[in-house]
């Protein structure tokens, strides 16, 4: 990254100090503990919740955040998209066409880098950060960052016992440098710059190293999504929606955030590369019908029996049904429904035994939902006649998408 040569930072938002529950989500199959669930509205706290907050003058003013004037429910709304963003990050570099920059299966659990000697006195610090900042990644998504100290001493782009070289050069306007995961051995190298370890850089260097090594597991400038202050060629996938708490923002371009990963960075990450606190579907296999317990992963599809249509969990986290037309040549697929969280790091769709219908992140943050629950026994149906279905256990409709009659 290089300087600005004029930079301002922004305060981050103080945490919000309370915990919202998704309203009867429910647990999903094998439910990981710990994590903080959110409503389905993408924000942490609702427009409706945020009124329960205000409170409305003899004069008719509404008064928002302890002491903050409104004068109209538009004003109010106007406020709470300021205070309370859509959760969401990162965007992931494209290889090609039609796919992300990541790193293979076969590497991503052992990512090794060595740290060159080059450093000095301070390679000590670059030891502890780069602990920290792949540690960070690897808290919650199925990535390993692992440091081979015995090719220090070798620690070269030439050298081909680690995956990465962490290098040192001089420099009075970048901070760091990094590289995307497919690019070859020769050009993986992570730089970090004389300046980086200047006091009053405006990054820590454990939160620079986040940075550098989001790059390094694919994700490019989150100010490259709309609604960011600066702009950025090159093009890109949105895995979430923005977010101006990524570590992938600059404190300079509306960044909040130089030293932790958001929610919305690990959500992406655990999307890319798999979670470690979230239990992936299960599909039930065969055809038509979703049993309590069983769902579909990222990718996987369930056909109604006539095969005449599909659902499908896309890779962007959309869940869709598709019709299919044969043809003399093939087959035409048209899509009927969906449940509208592209790019929104849907994880799995579940179909939980208390009946409700549930699109999870990889953090297990609810962030779509049929608000079925409360009816165990329940089954999700794909009908020949190209509705999807709920129904009781005594085979009442509880939810449908109104796409029968095909
Ligand atoms: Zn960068």
């Amino acid at each position: 990254m290089t300087l600005p040569t004029k930079k301002s930072r922004s305060l981050a938002r103080a945490a919000l100090a309370m915990s919202i529950v998704c309203g009867g989500c429910g647990a999903a199959p094998e439910e990981a503990a710990g994590e903080p669930a959110t409503t389905t509205a993408g924000r942490t706290v609702t427009f409706e919740e945020f009124l329960g907050t205000v409170h409305q003058e003899a004069d008719g003013r509404y008064i928002y955040d302890g002491d903050m004037p409104a004068y109209s429910m538009g004003e109010l709304r106007q406020a709470w998209e300021r205070m309370y963003p859509p959760n969401g990050a990162l965007t992931a570099f494209p290889y090609n066409a039609y796919t992300d920059d990541v790193w293979p299966a076969s590497t991503k659990l052992n990512i090794t880098y060595c740290i060159s000697n080059g450093f000095g006195t301070n390679k000590q610090a670059v030891i502890s950060a780069m602990s920290a900042a792949g540690s960070a990644w690897a808290a919650k998504a199925l990535v390993n960052f692992v440091y081979v100290p015995s090719q220090d001493a070798n620690c070269t782009s030439a050298n081909t016992n680690v995956e990465f070289d962490v290098n040192f050069a001089t420099s009075t306007d970048t901070l760091a440098s990094s590289f995307q995961p497919l690019t070859p051995r020769p050009q993986r190298t992570l730089y970090i710059y004389s300046v980086a370890f200047n006091p009053g850089t405006g990054w820590p260097l454990s939160g620079l190293l986040m940075h550098e090594l989001g790059h390094v597991l694919g994700f490019s400038h989150e100010f490259r999504q709309p609604g960011a202050s600066c702009t950025e060629g090159g093009g890109g996938r949105p895995i979430t929606p923005y977010d101006s708490g990524s570590i992938m923002m600059y404190p300079w371009c509306g960044g909040s955030n130089t030293s932790t990963l958001s929610q919305s960075d690990m959500e992406g990450a655990t999307q890319q590369y798999g979670s470690r606190v979230w239990t992936n579907a299960v599909s039930p296999g065969g055809c038509g019908a979703f049993p309590g317990g069983k769902g579909l992963d990222r990718g996987q599809t369930l056909s109604s029996c006539n095969q005449r249509f599909y659902l499908q969990h896309l890779p962007n986290g959309n869940l869709h049904l598709v019709k299919v037309d044969y043809t003399p040549t093939g087959s035409i697929h048209t899509e009927y429904w969906s449940s509208g969280t592209a790019n929104q790091a849907g994880y799995g769709m579940y179909m939980q035994t208390d009946g409700n219908l549930v699109i999870y992140t990889g953090l297990g943050r609810a962030i779509w939902n049929t608000n079925t629950w409360g009816n165990p026994g329940s089954y999700l149906a794909v009908q020949n006649d190209g509705n999807l279905v709920i129904y009781s256990p005594s085979g009442q409709p509880l939810w449908n998408t109104g796409t029968g009659g095909q």
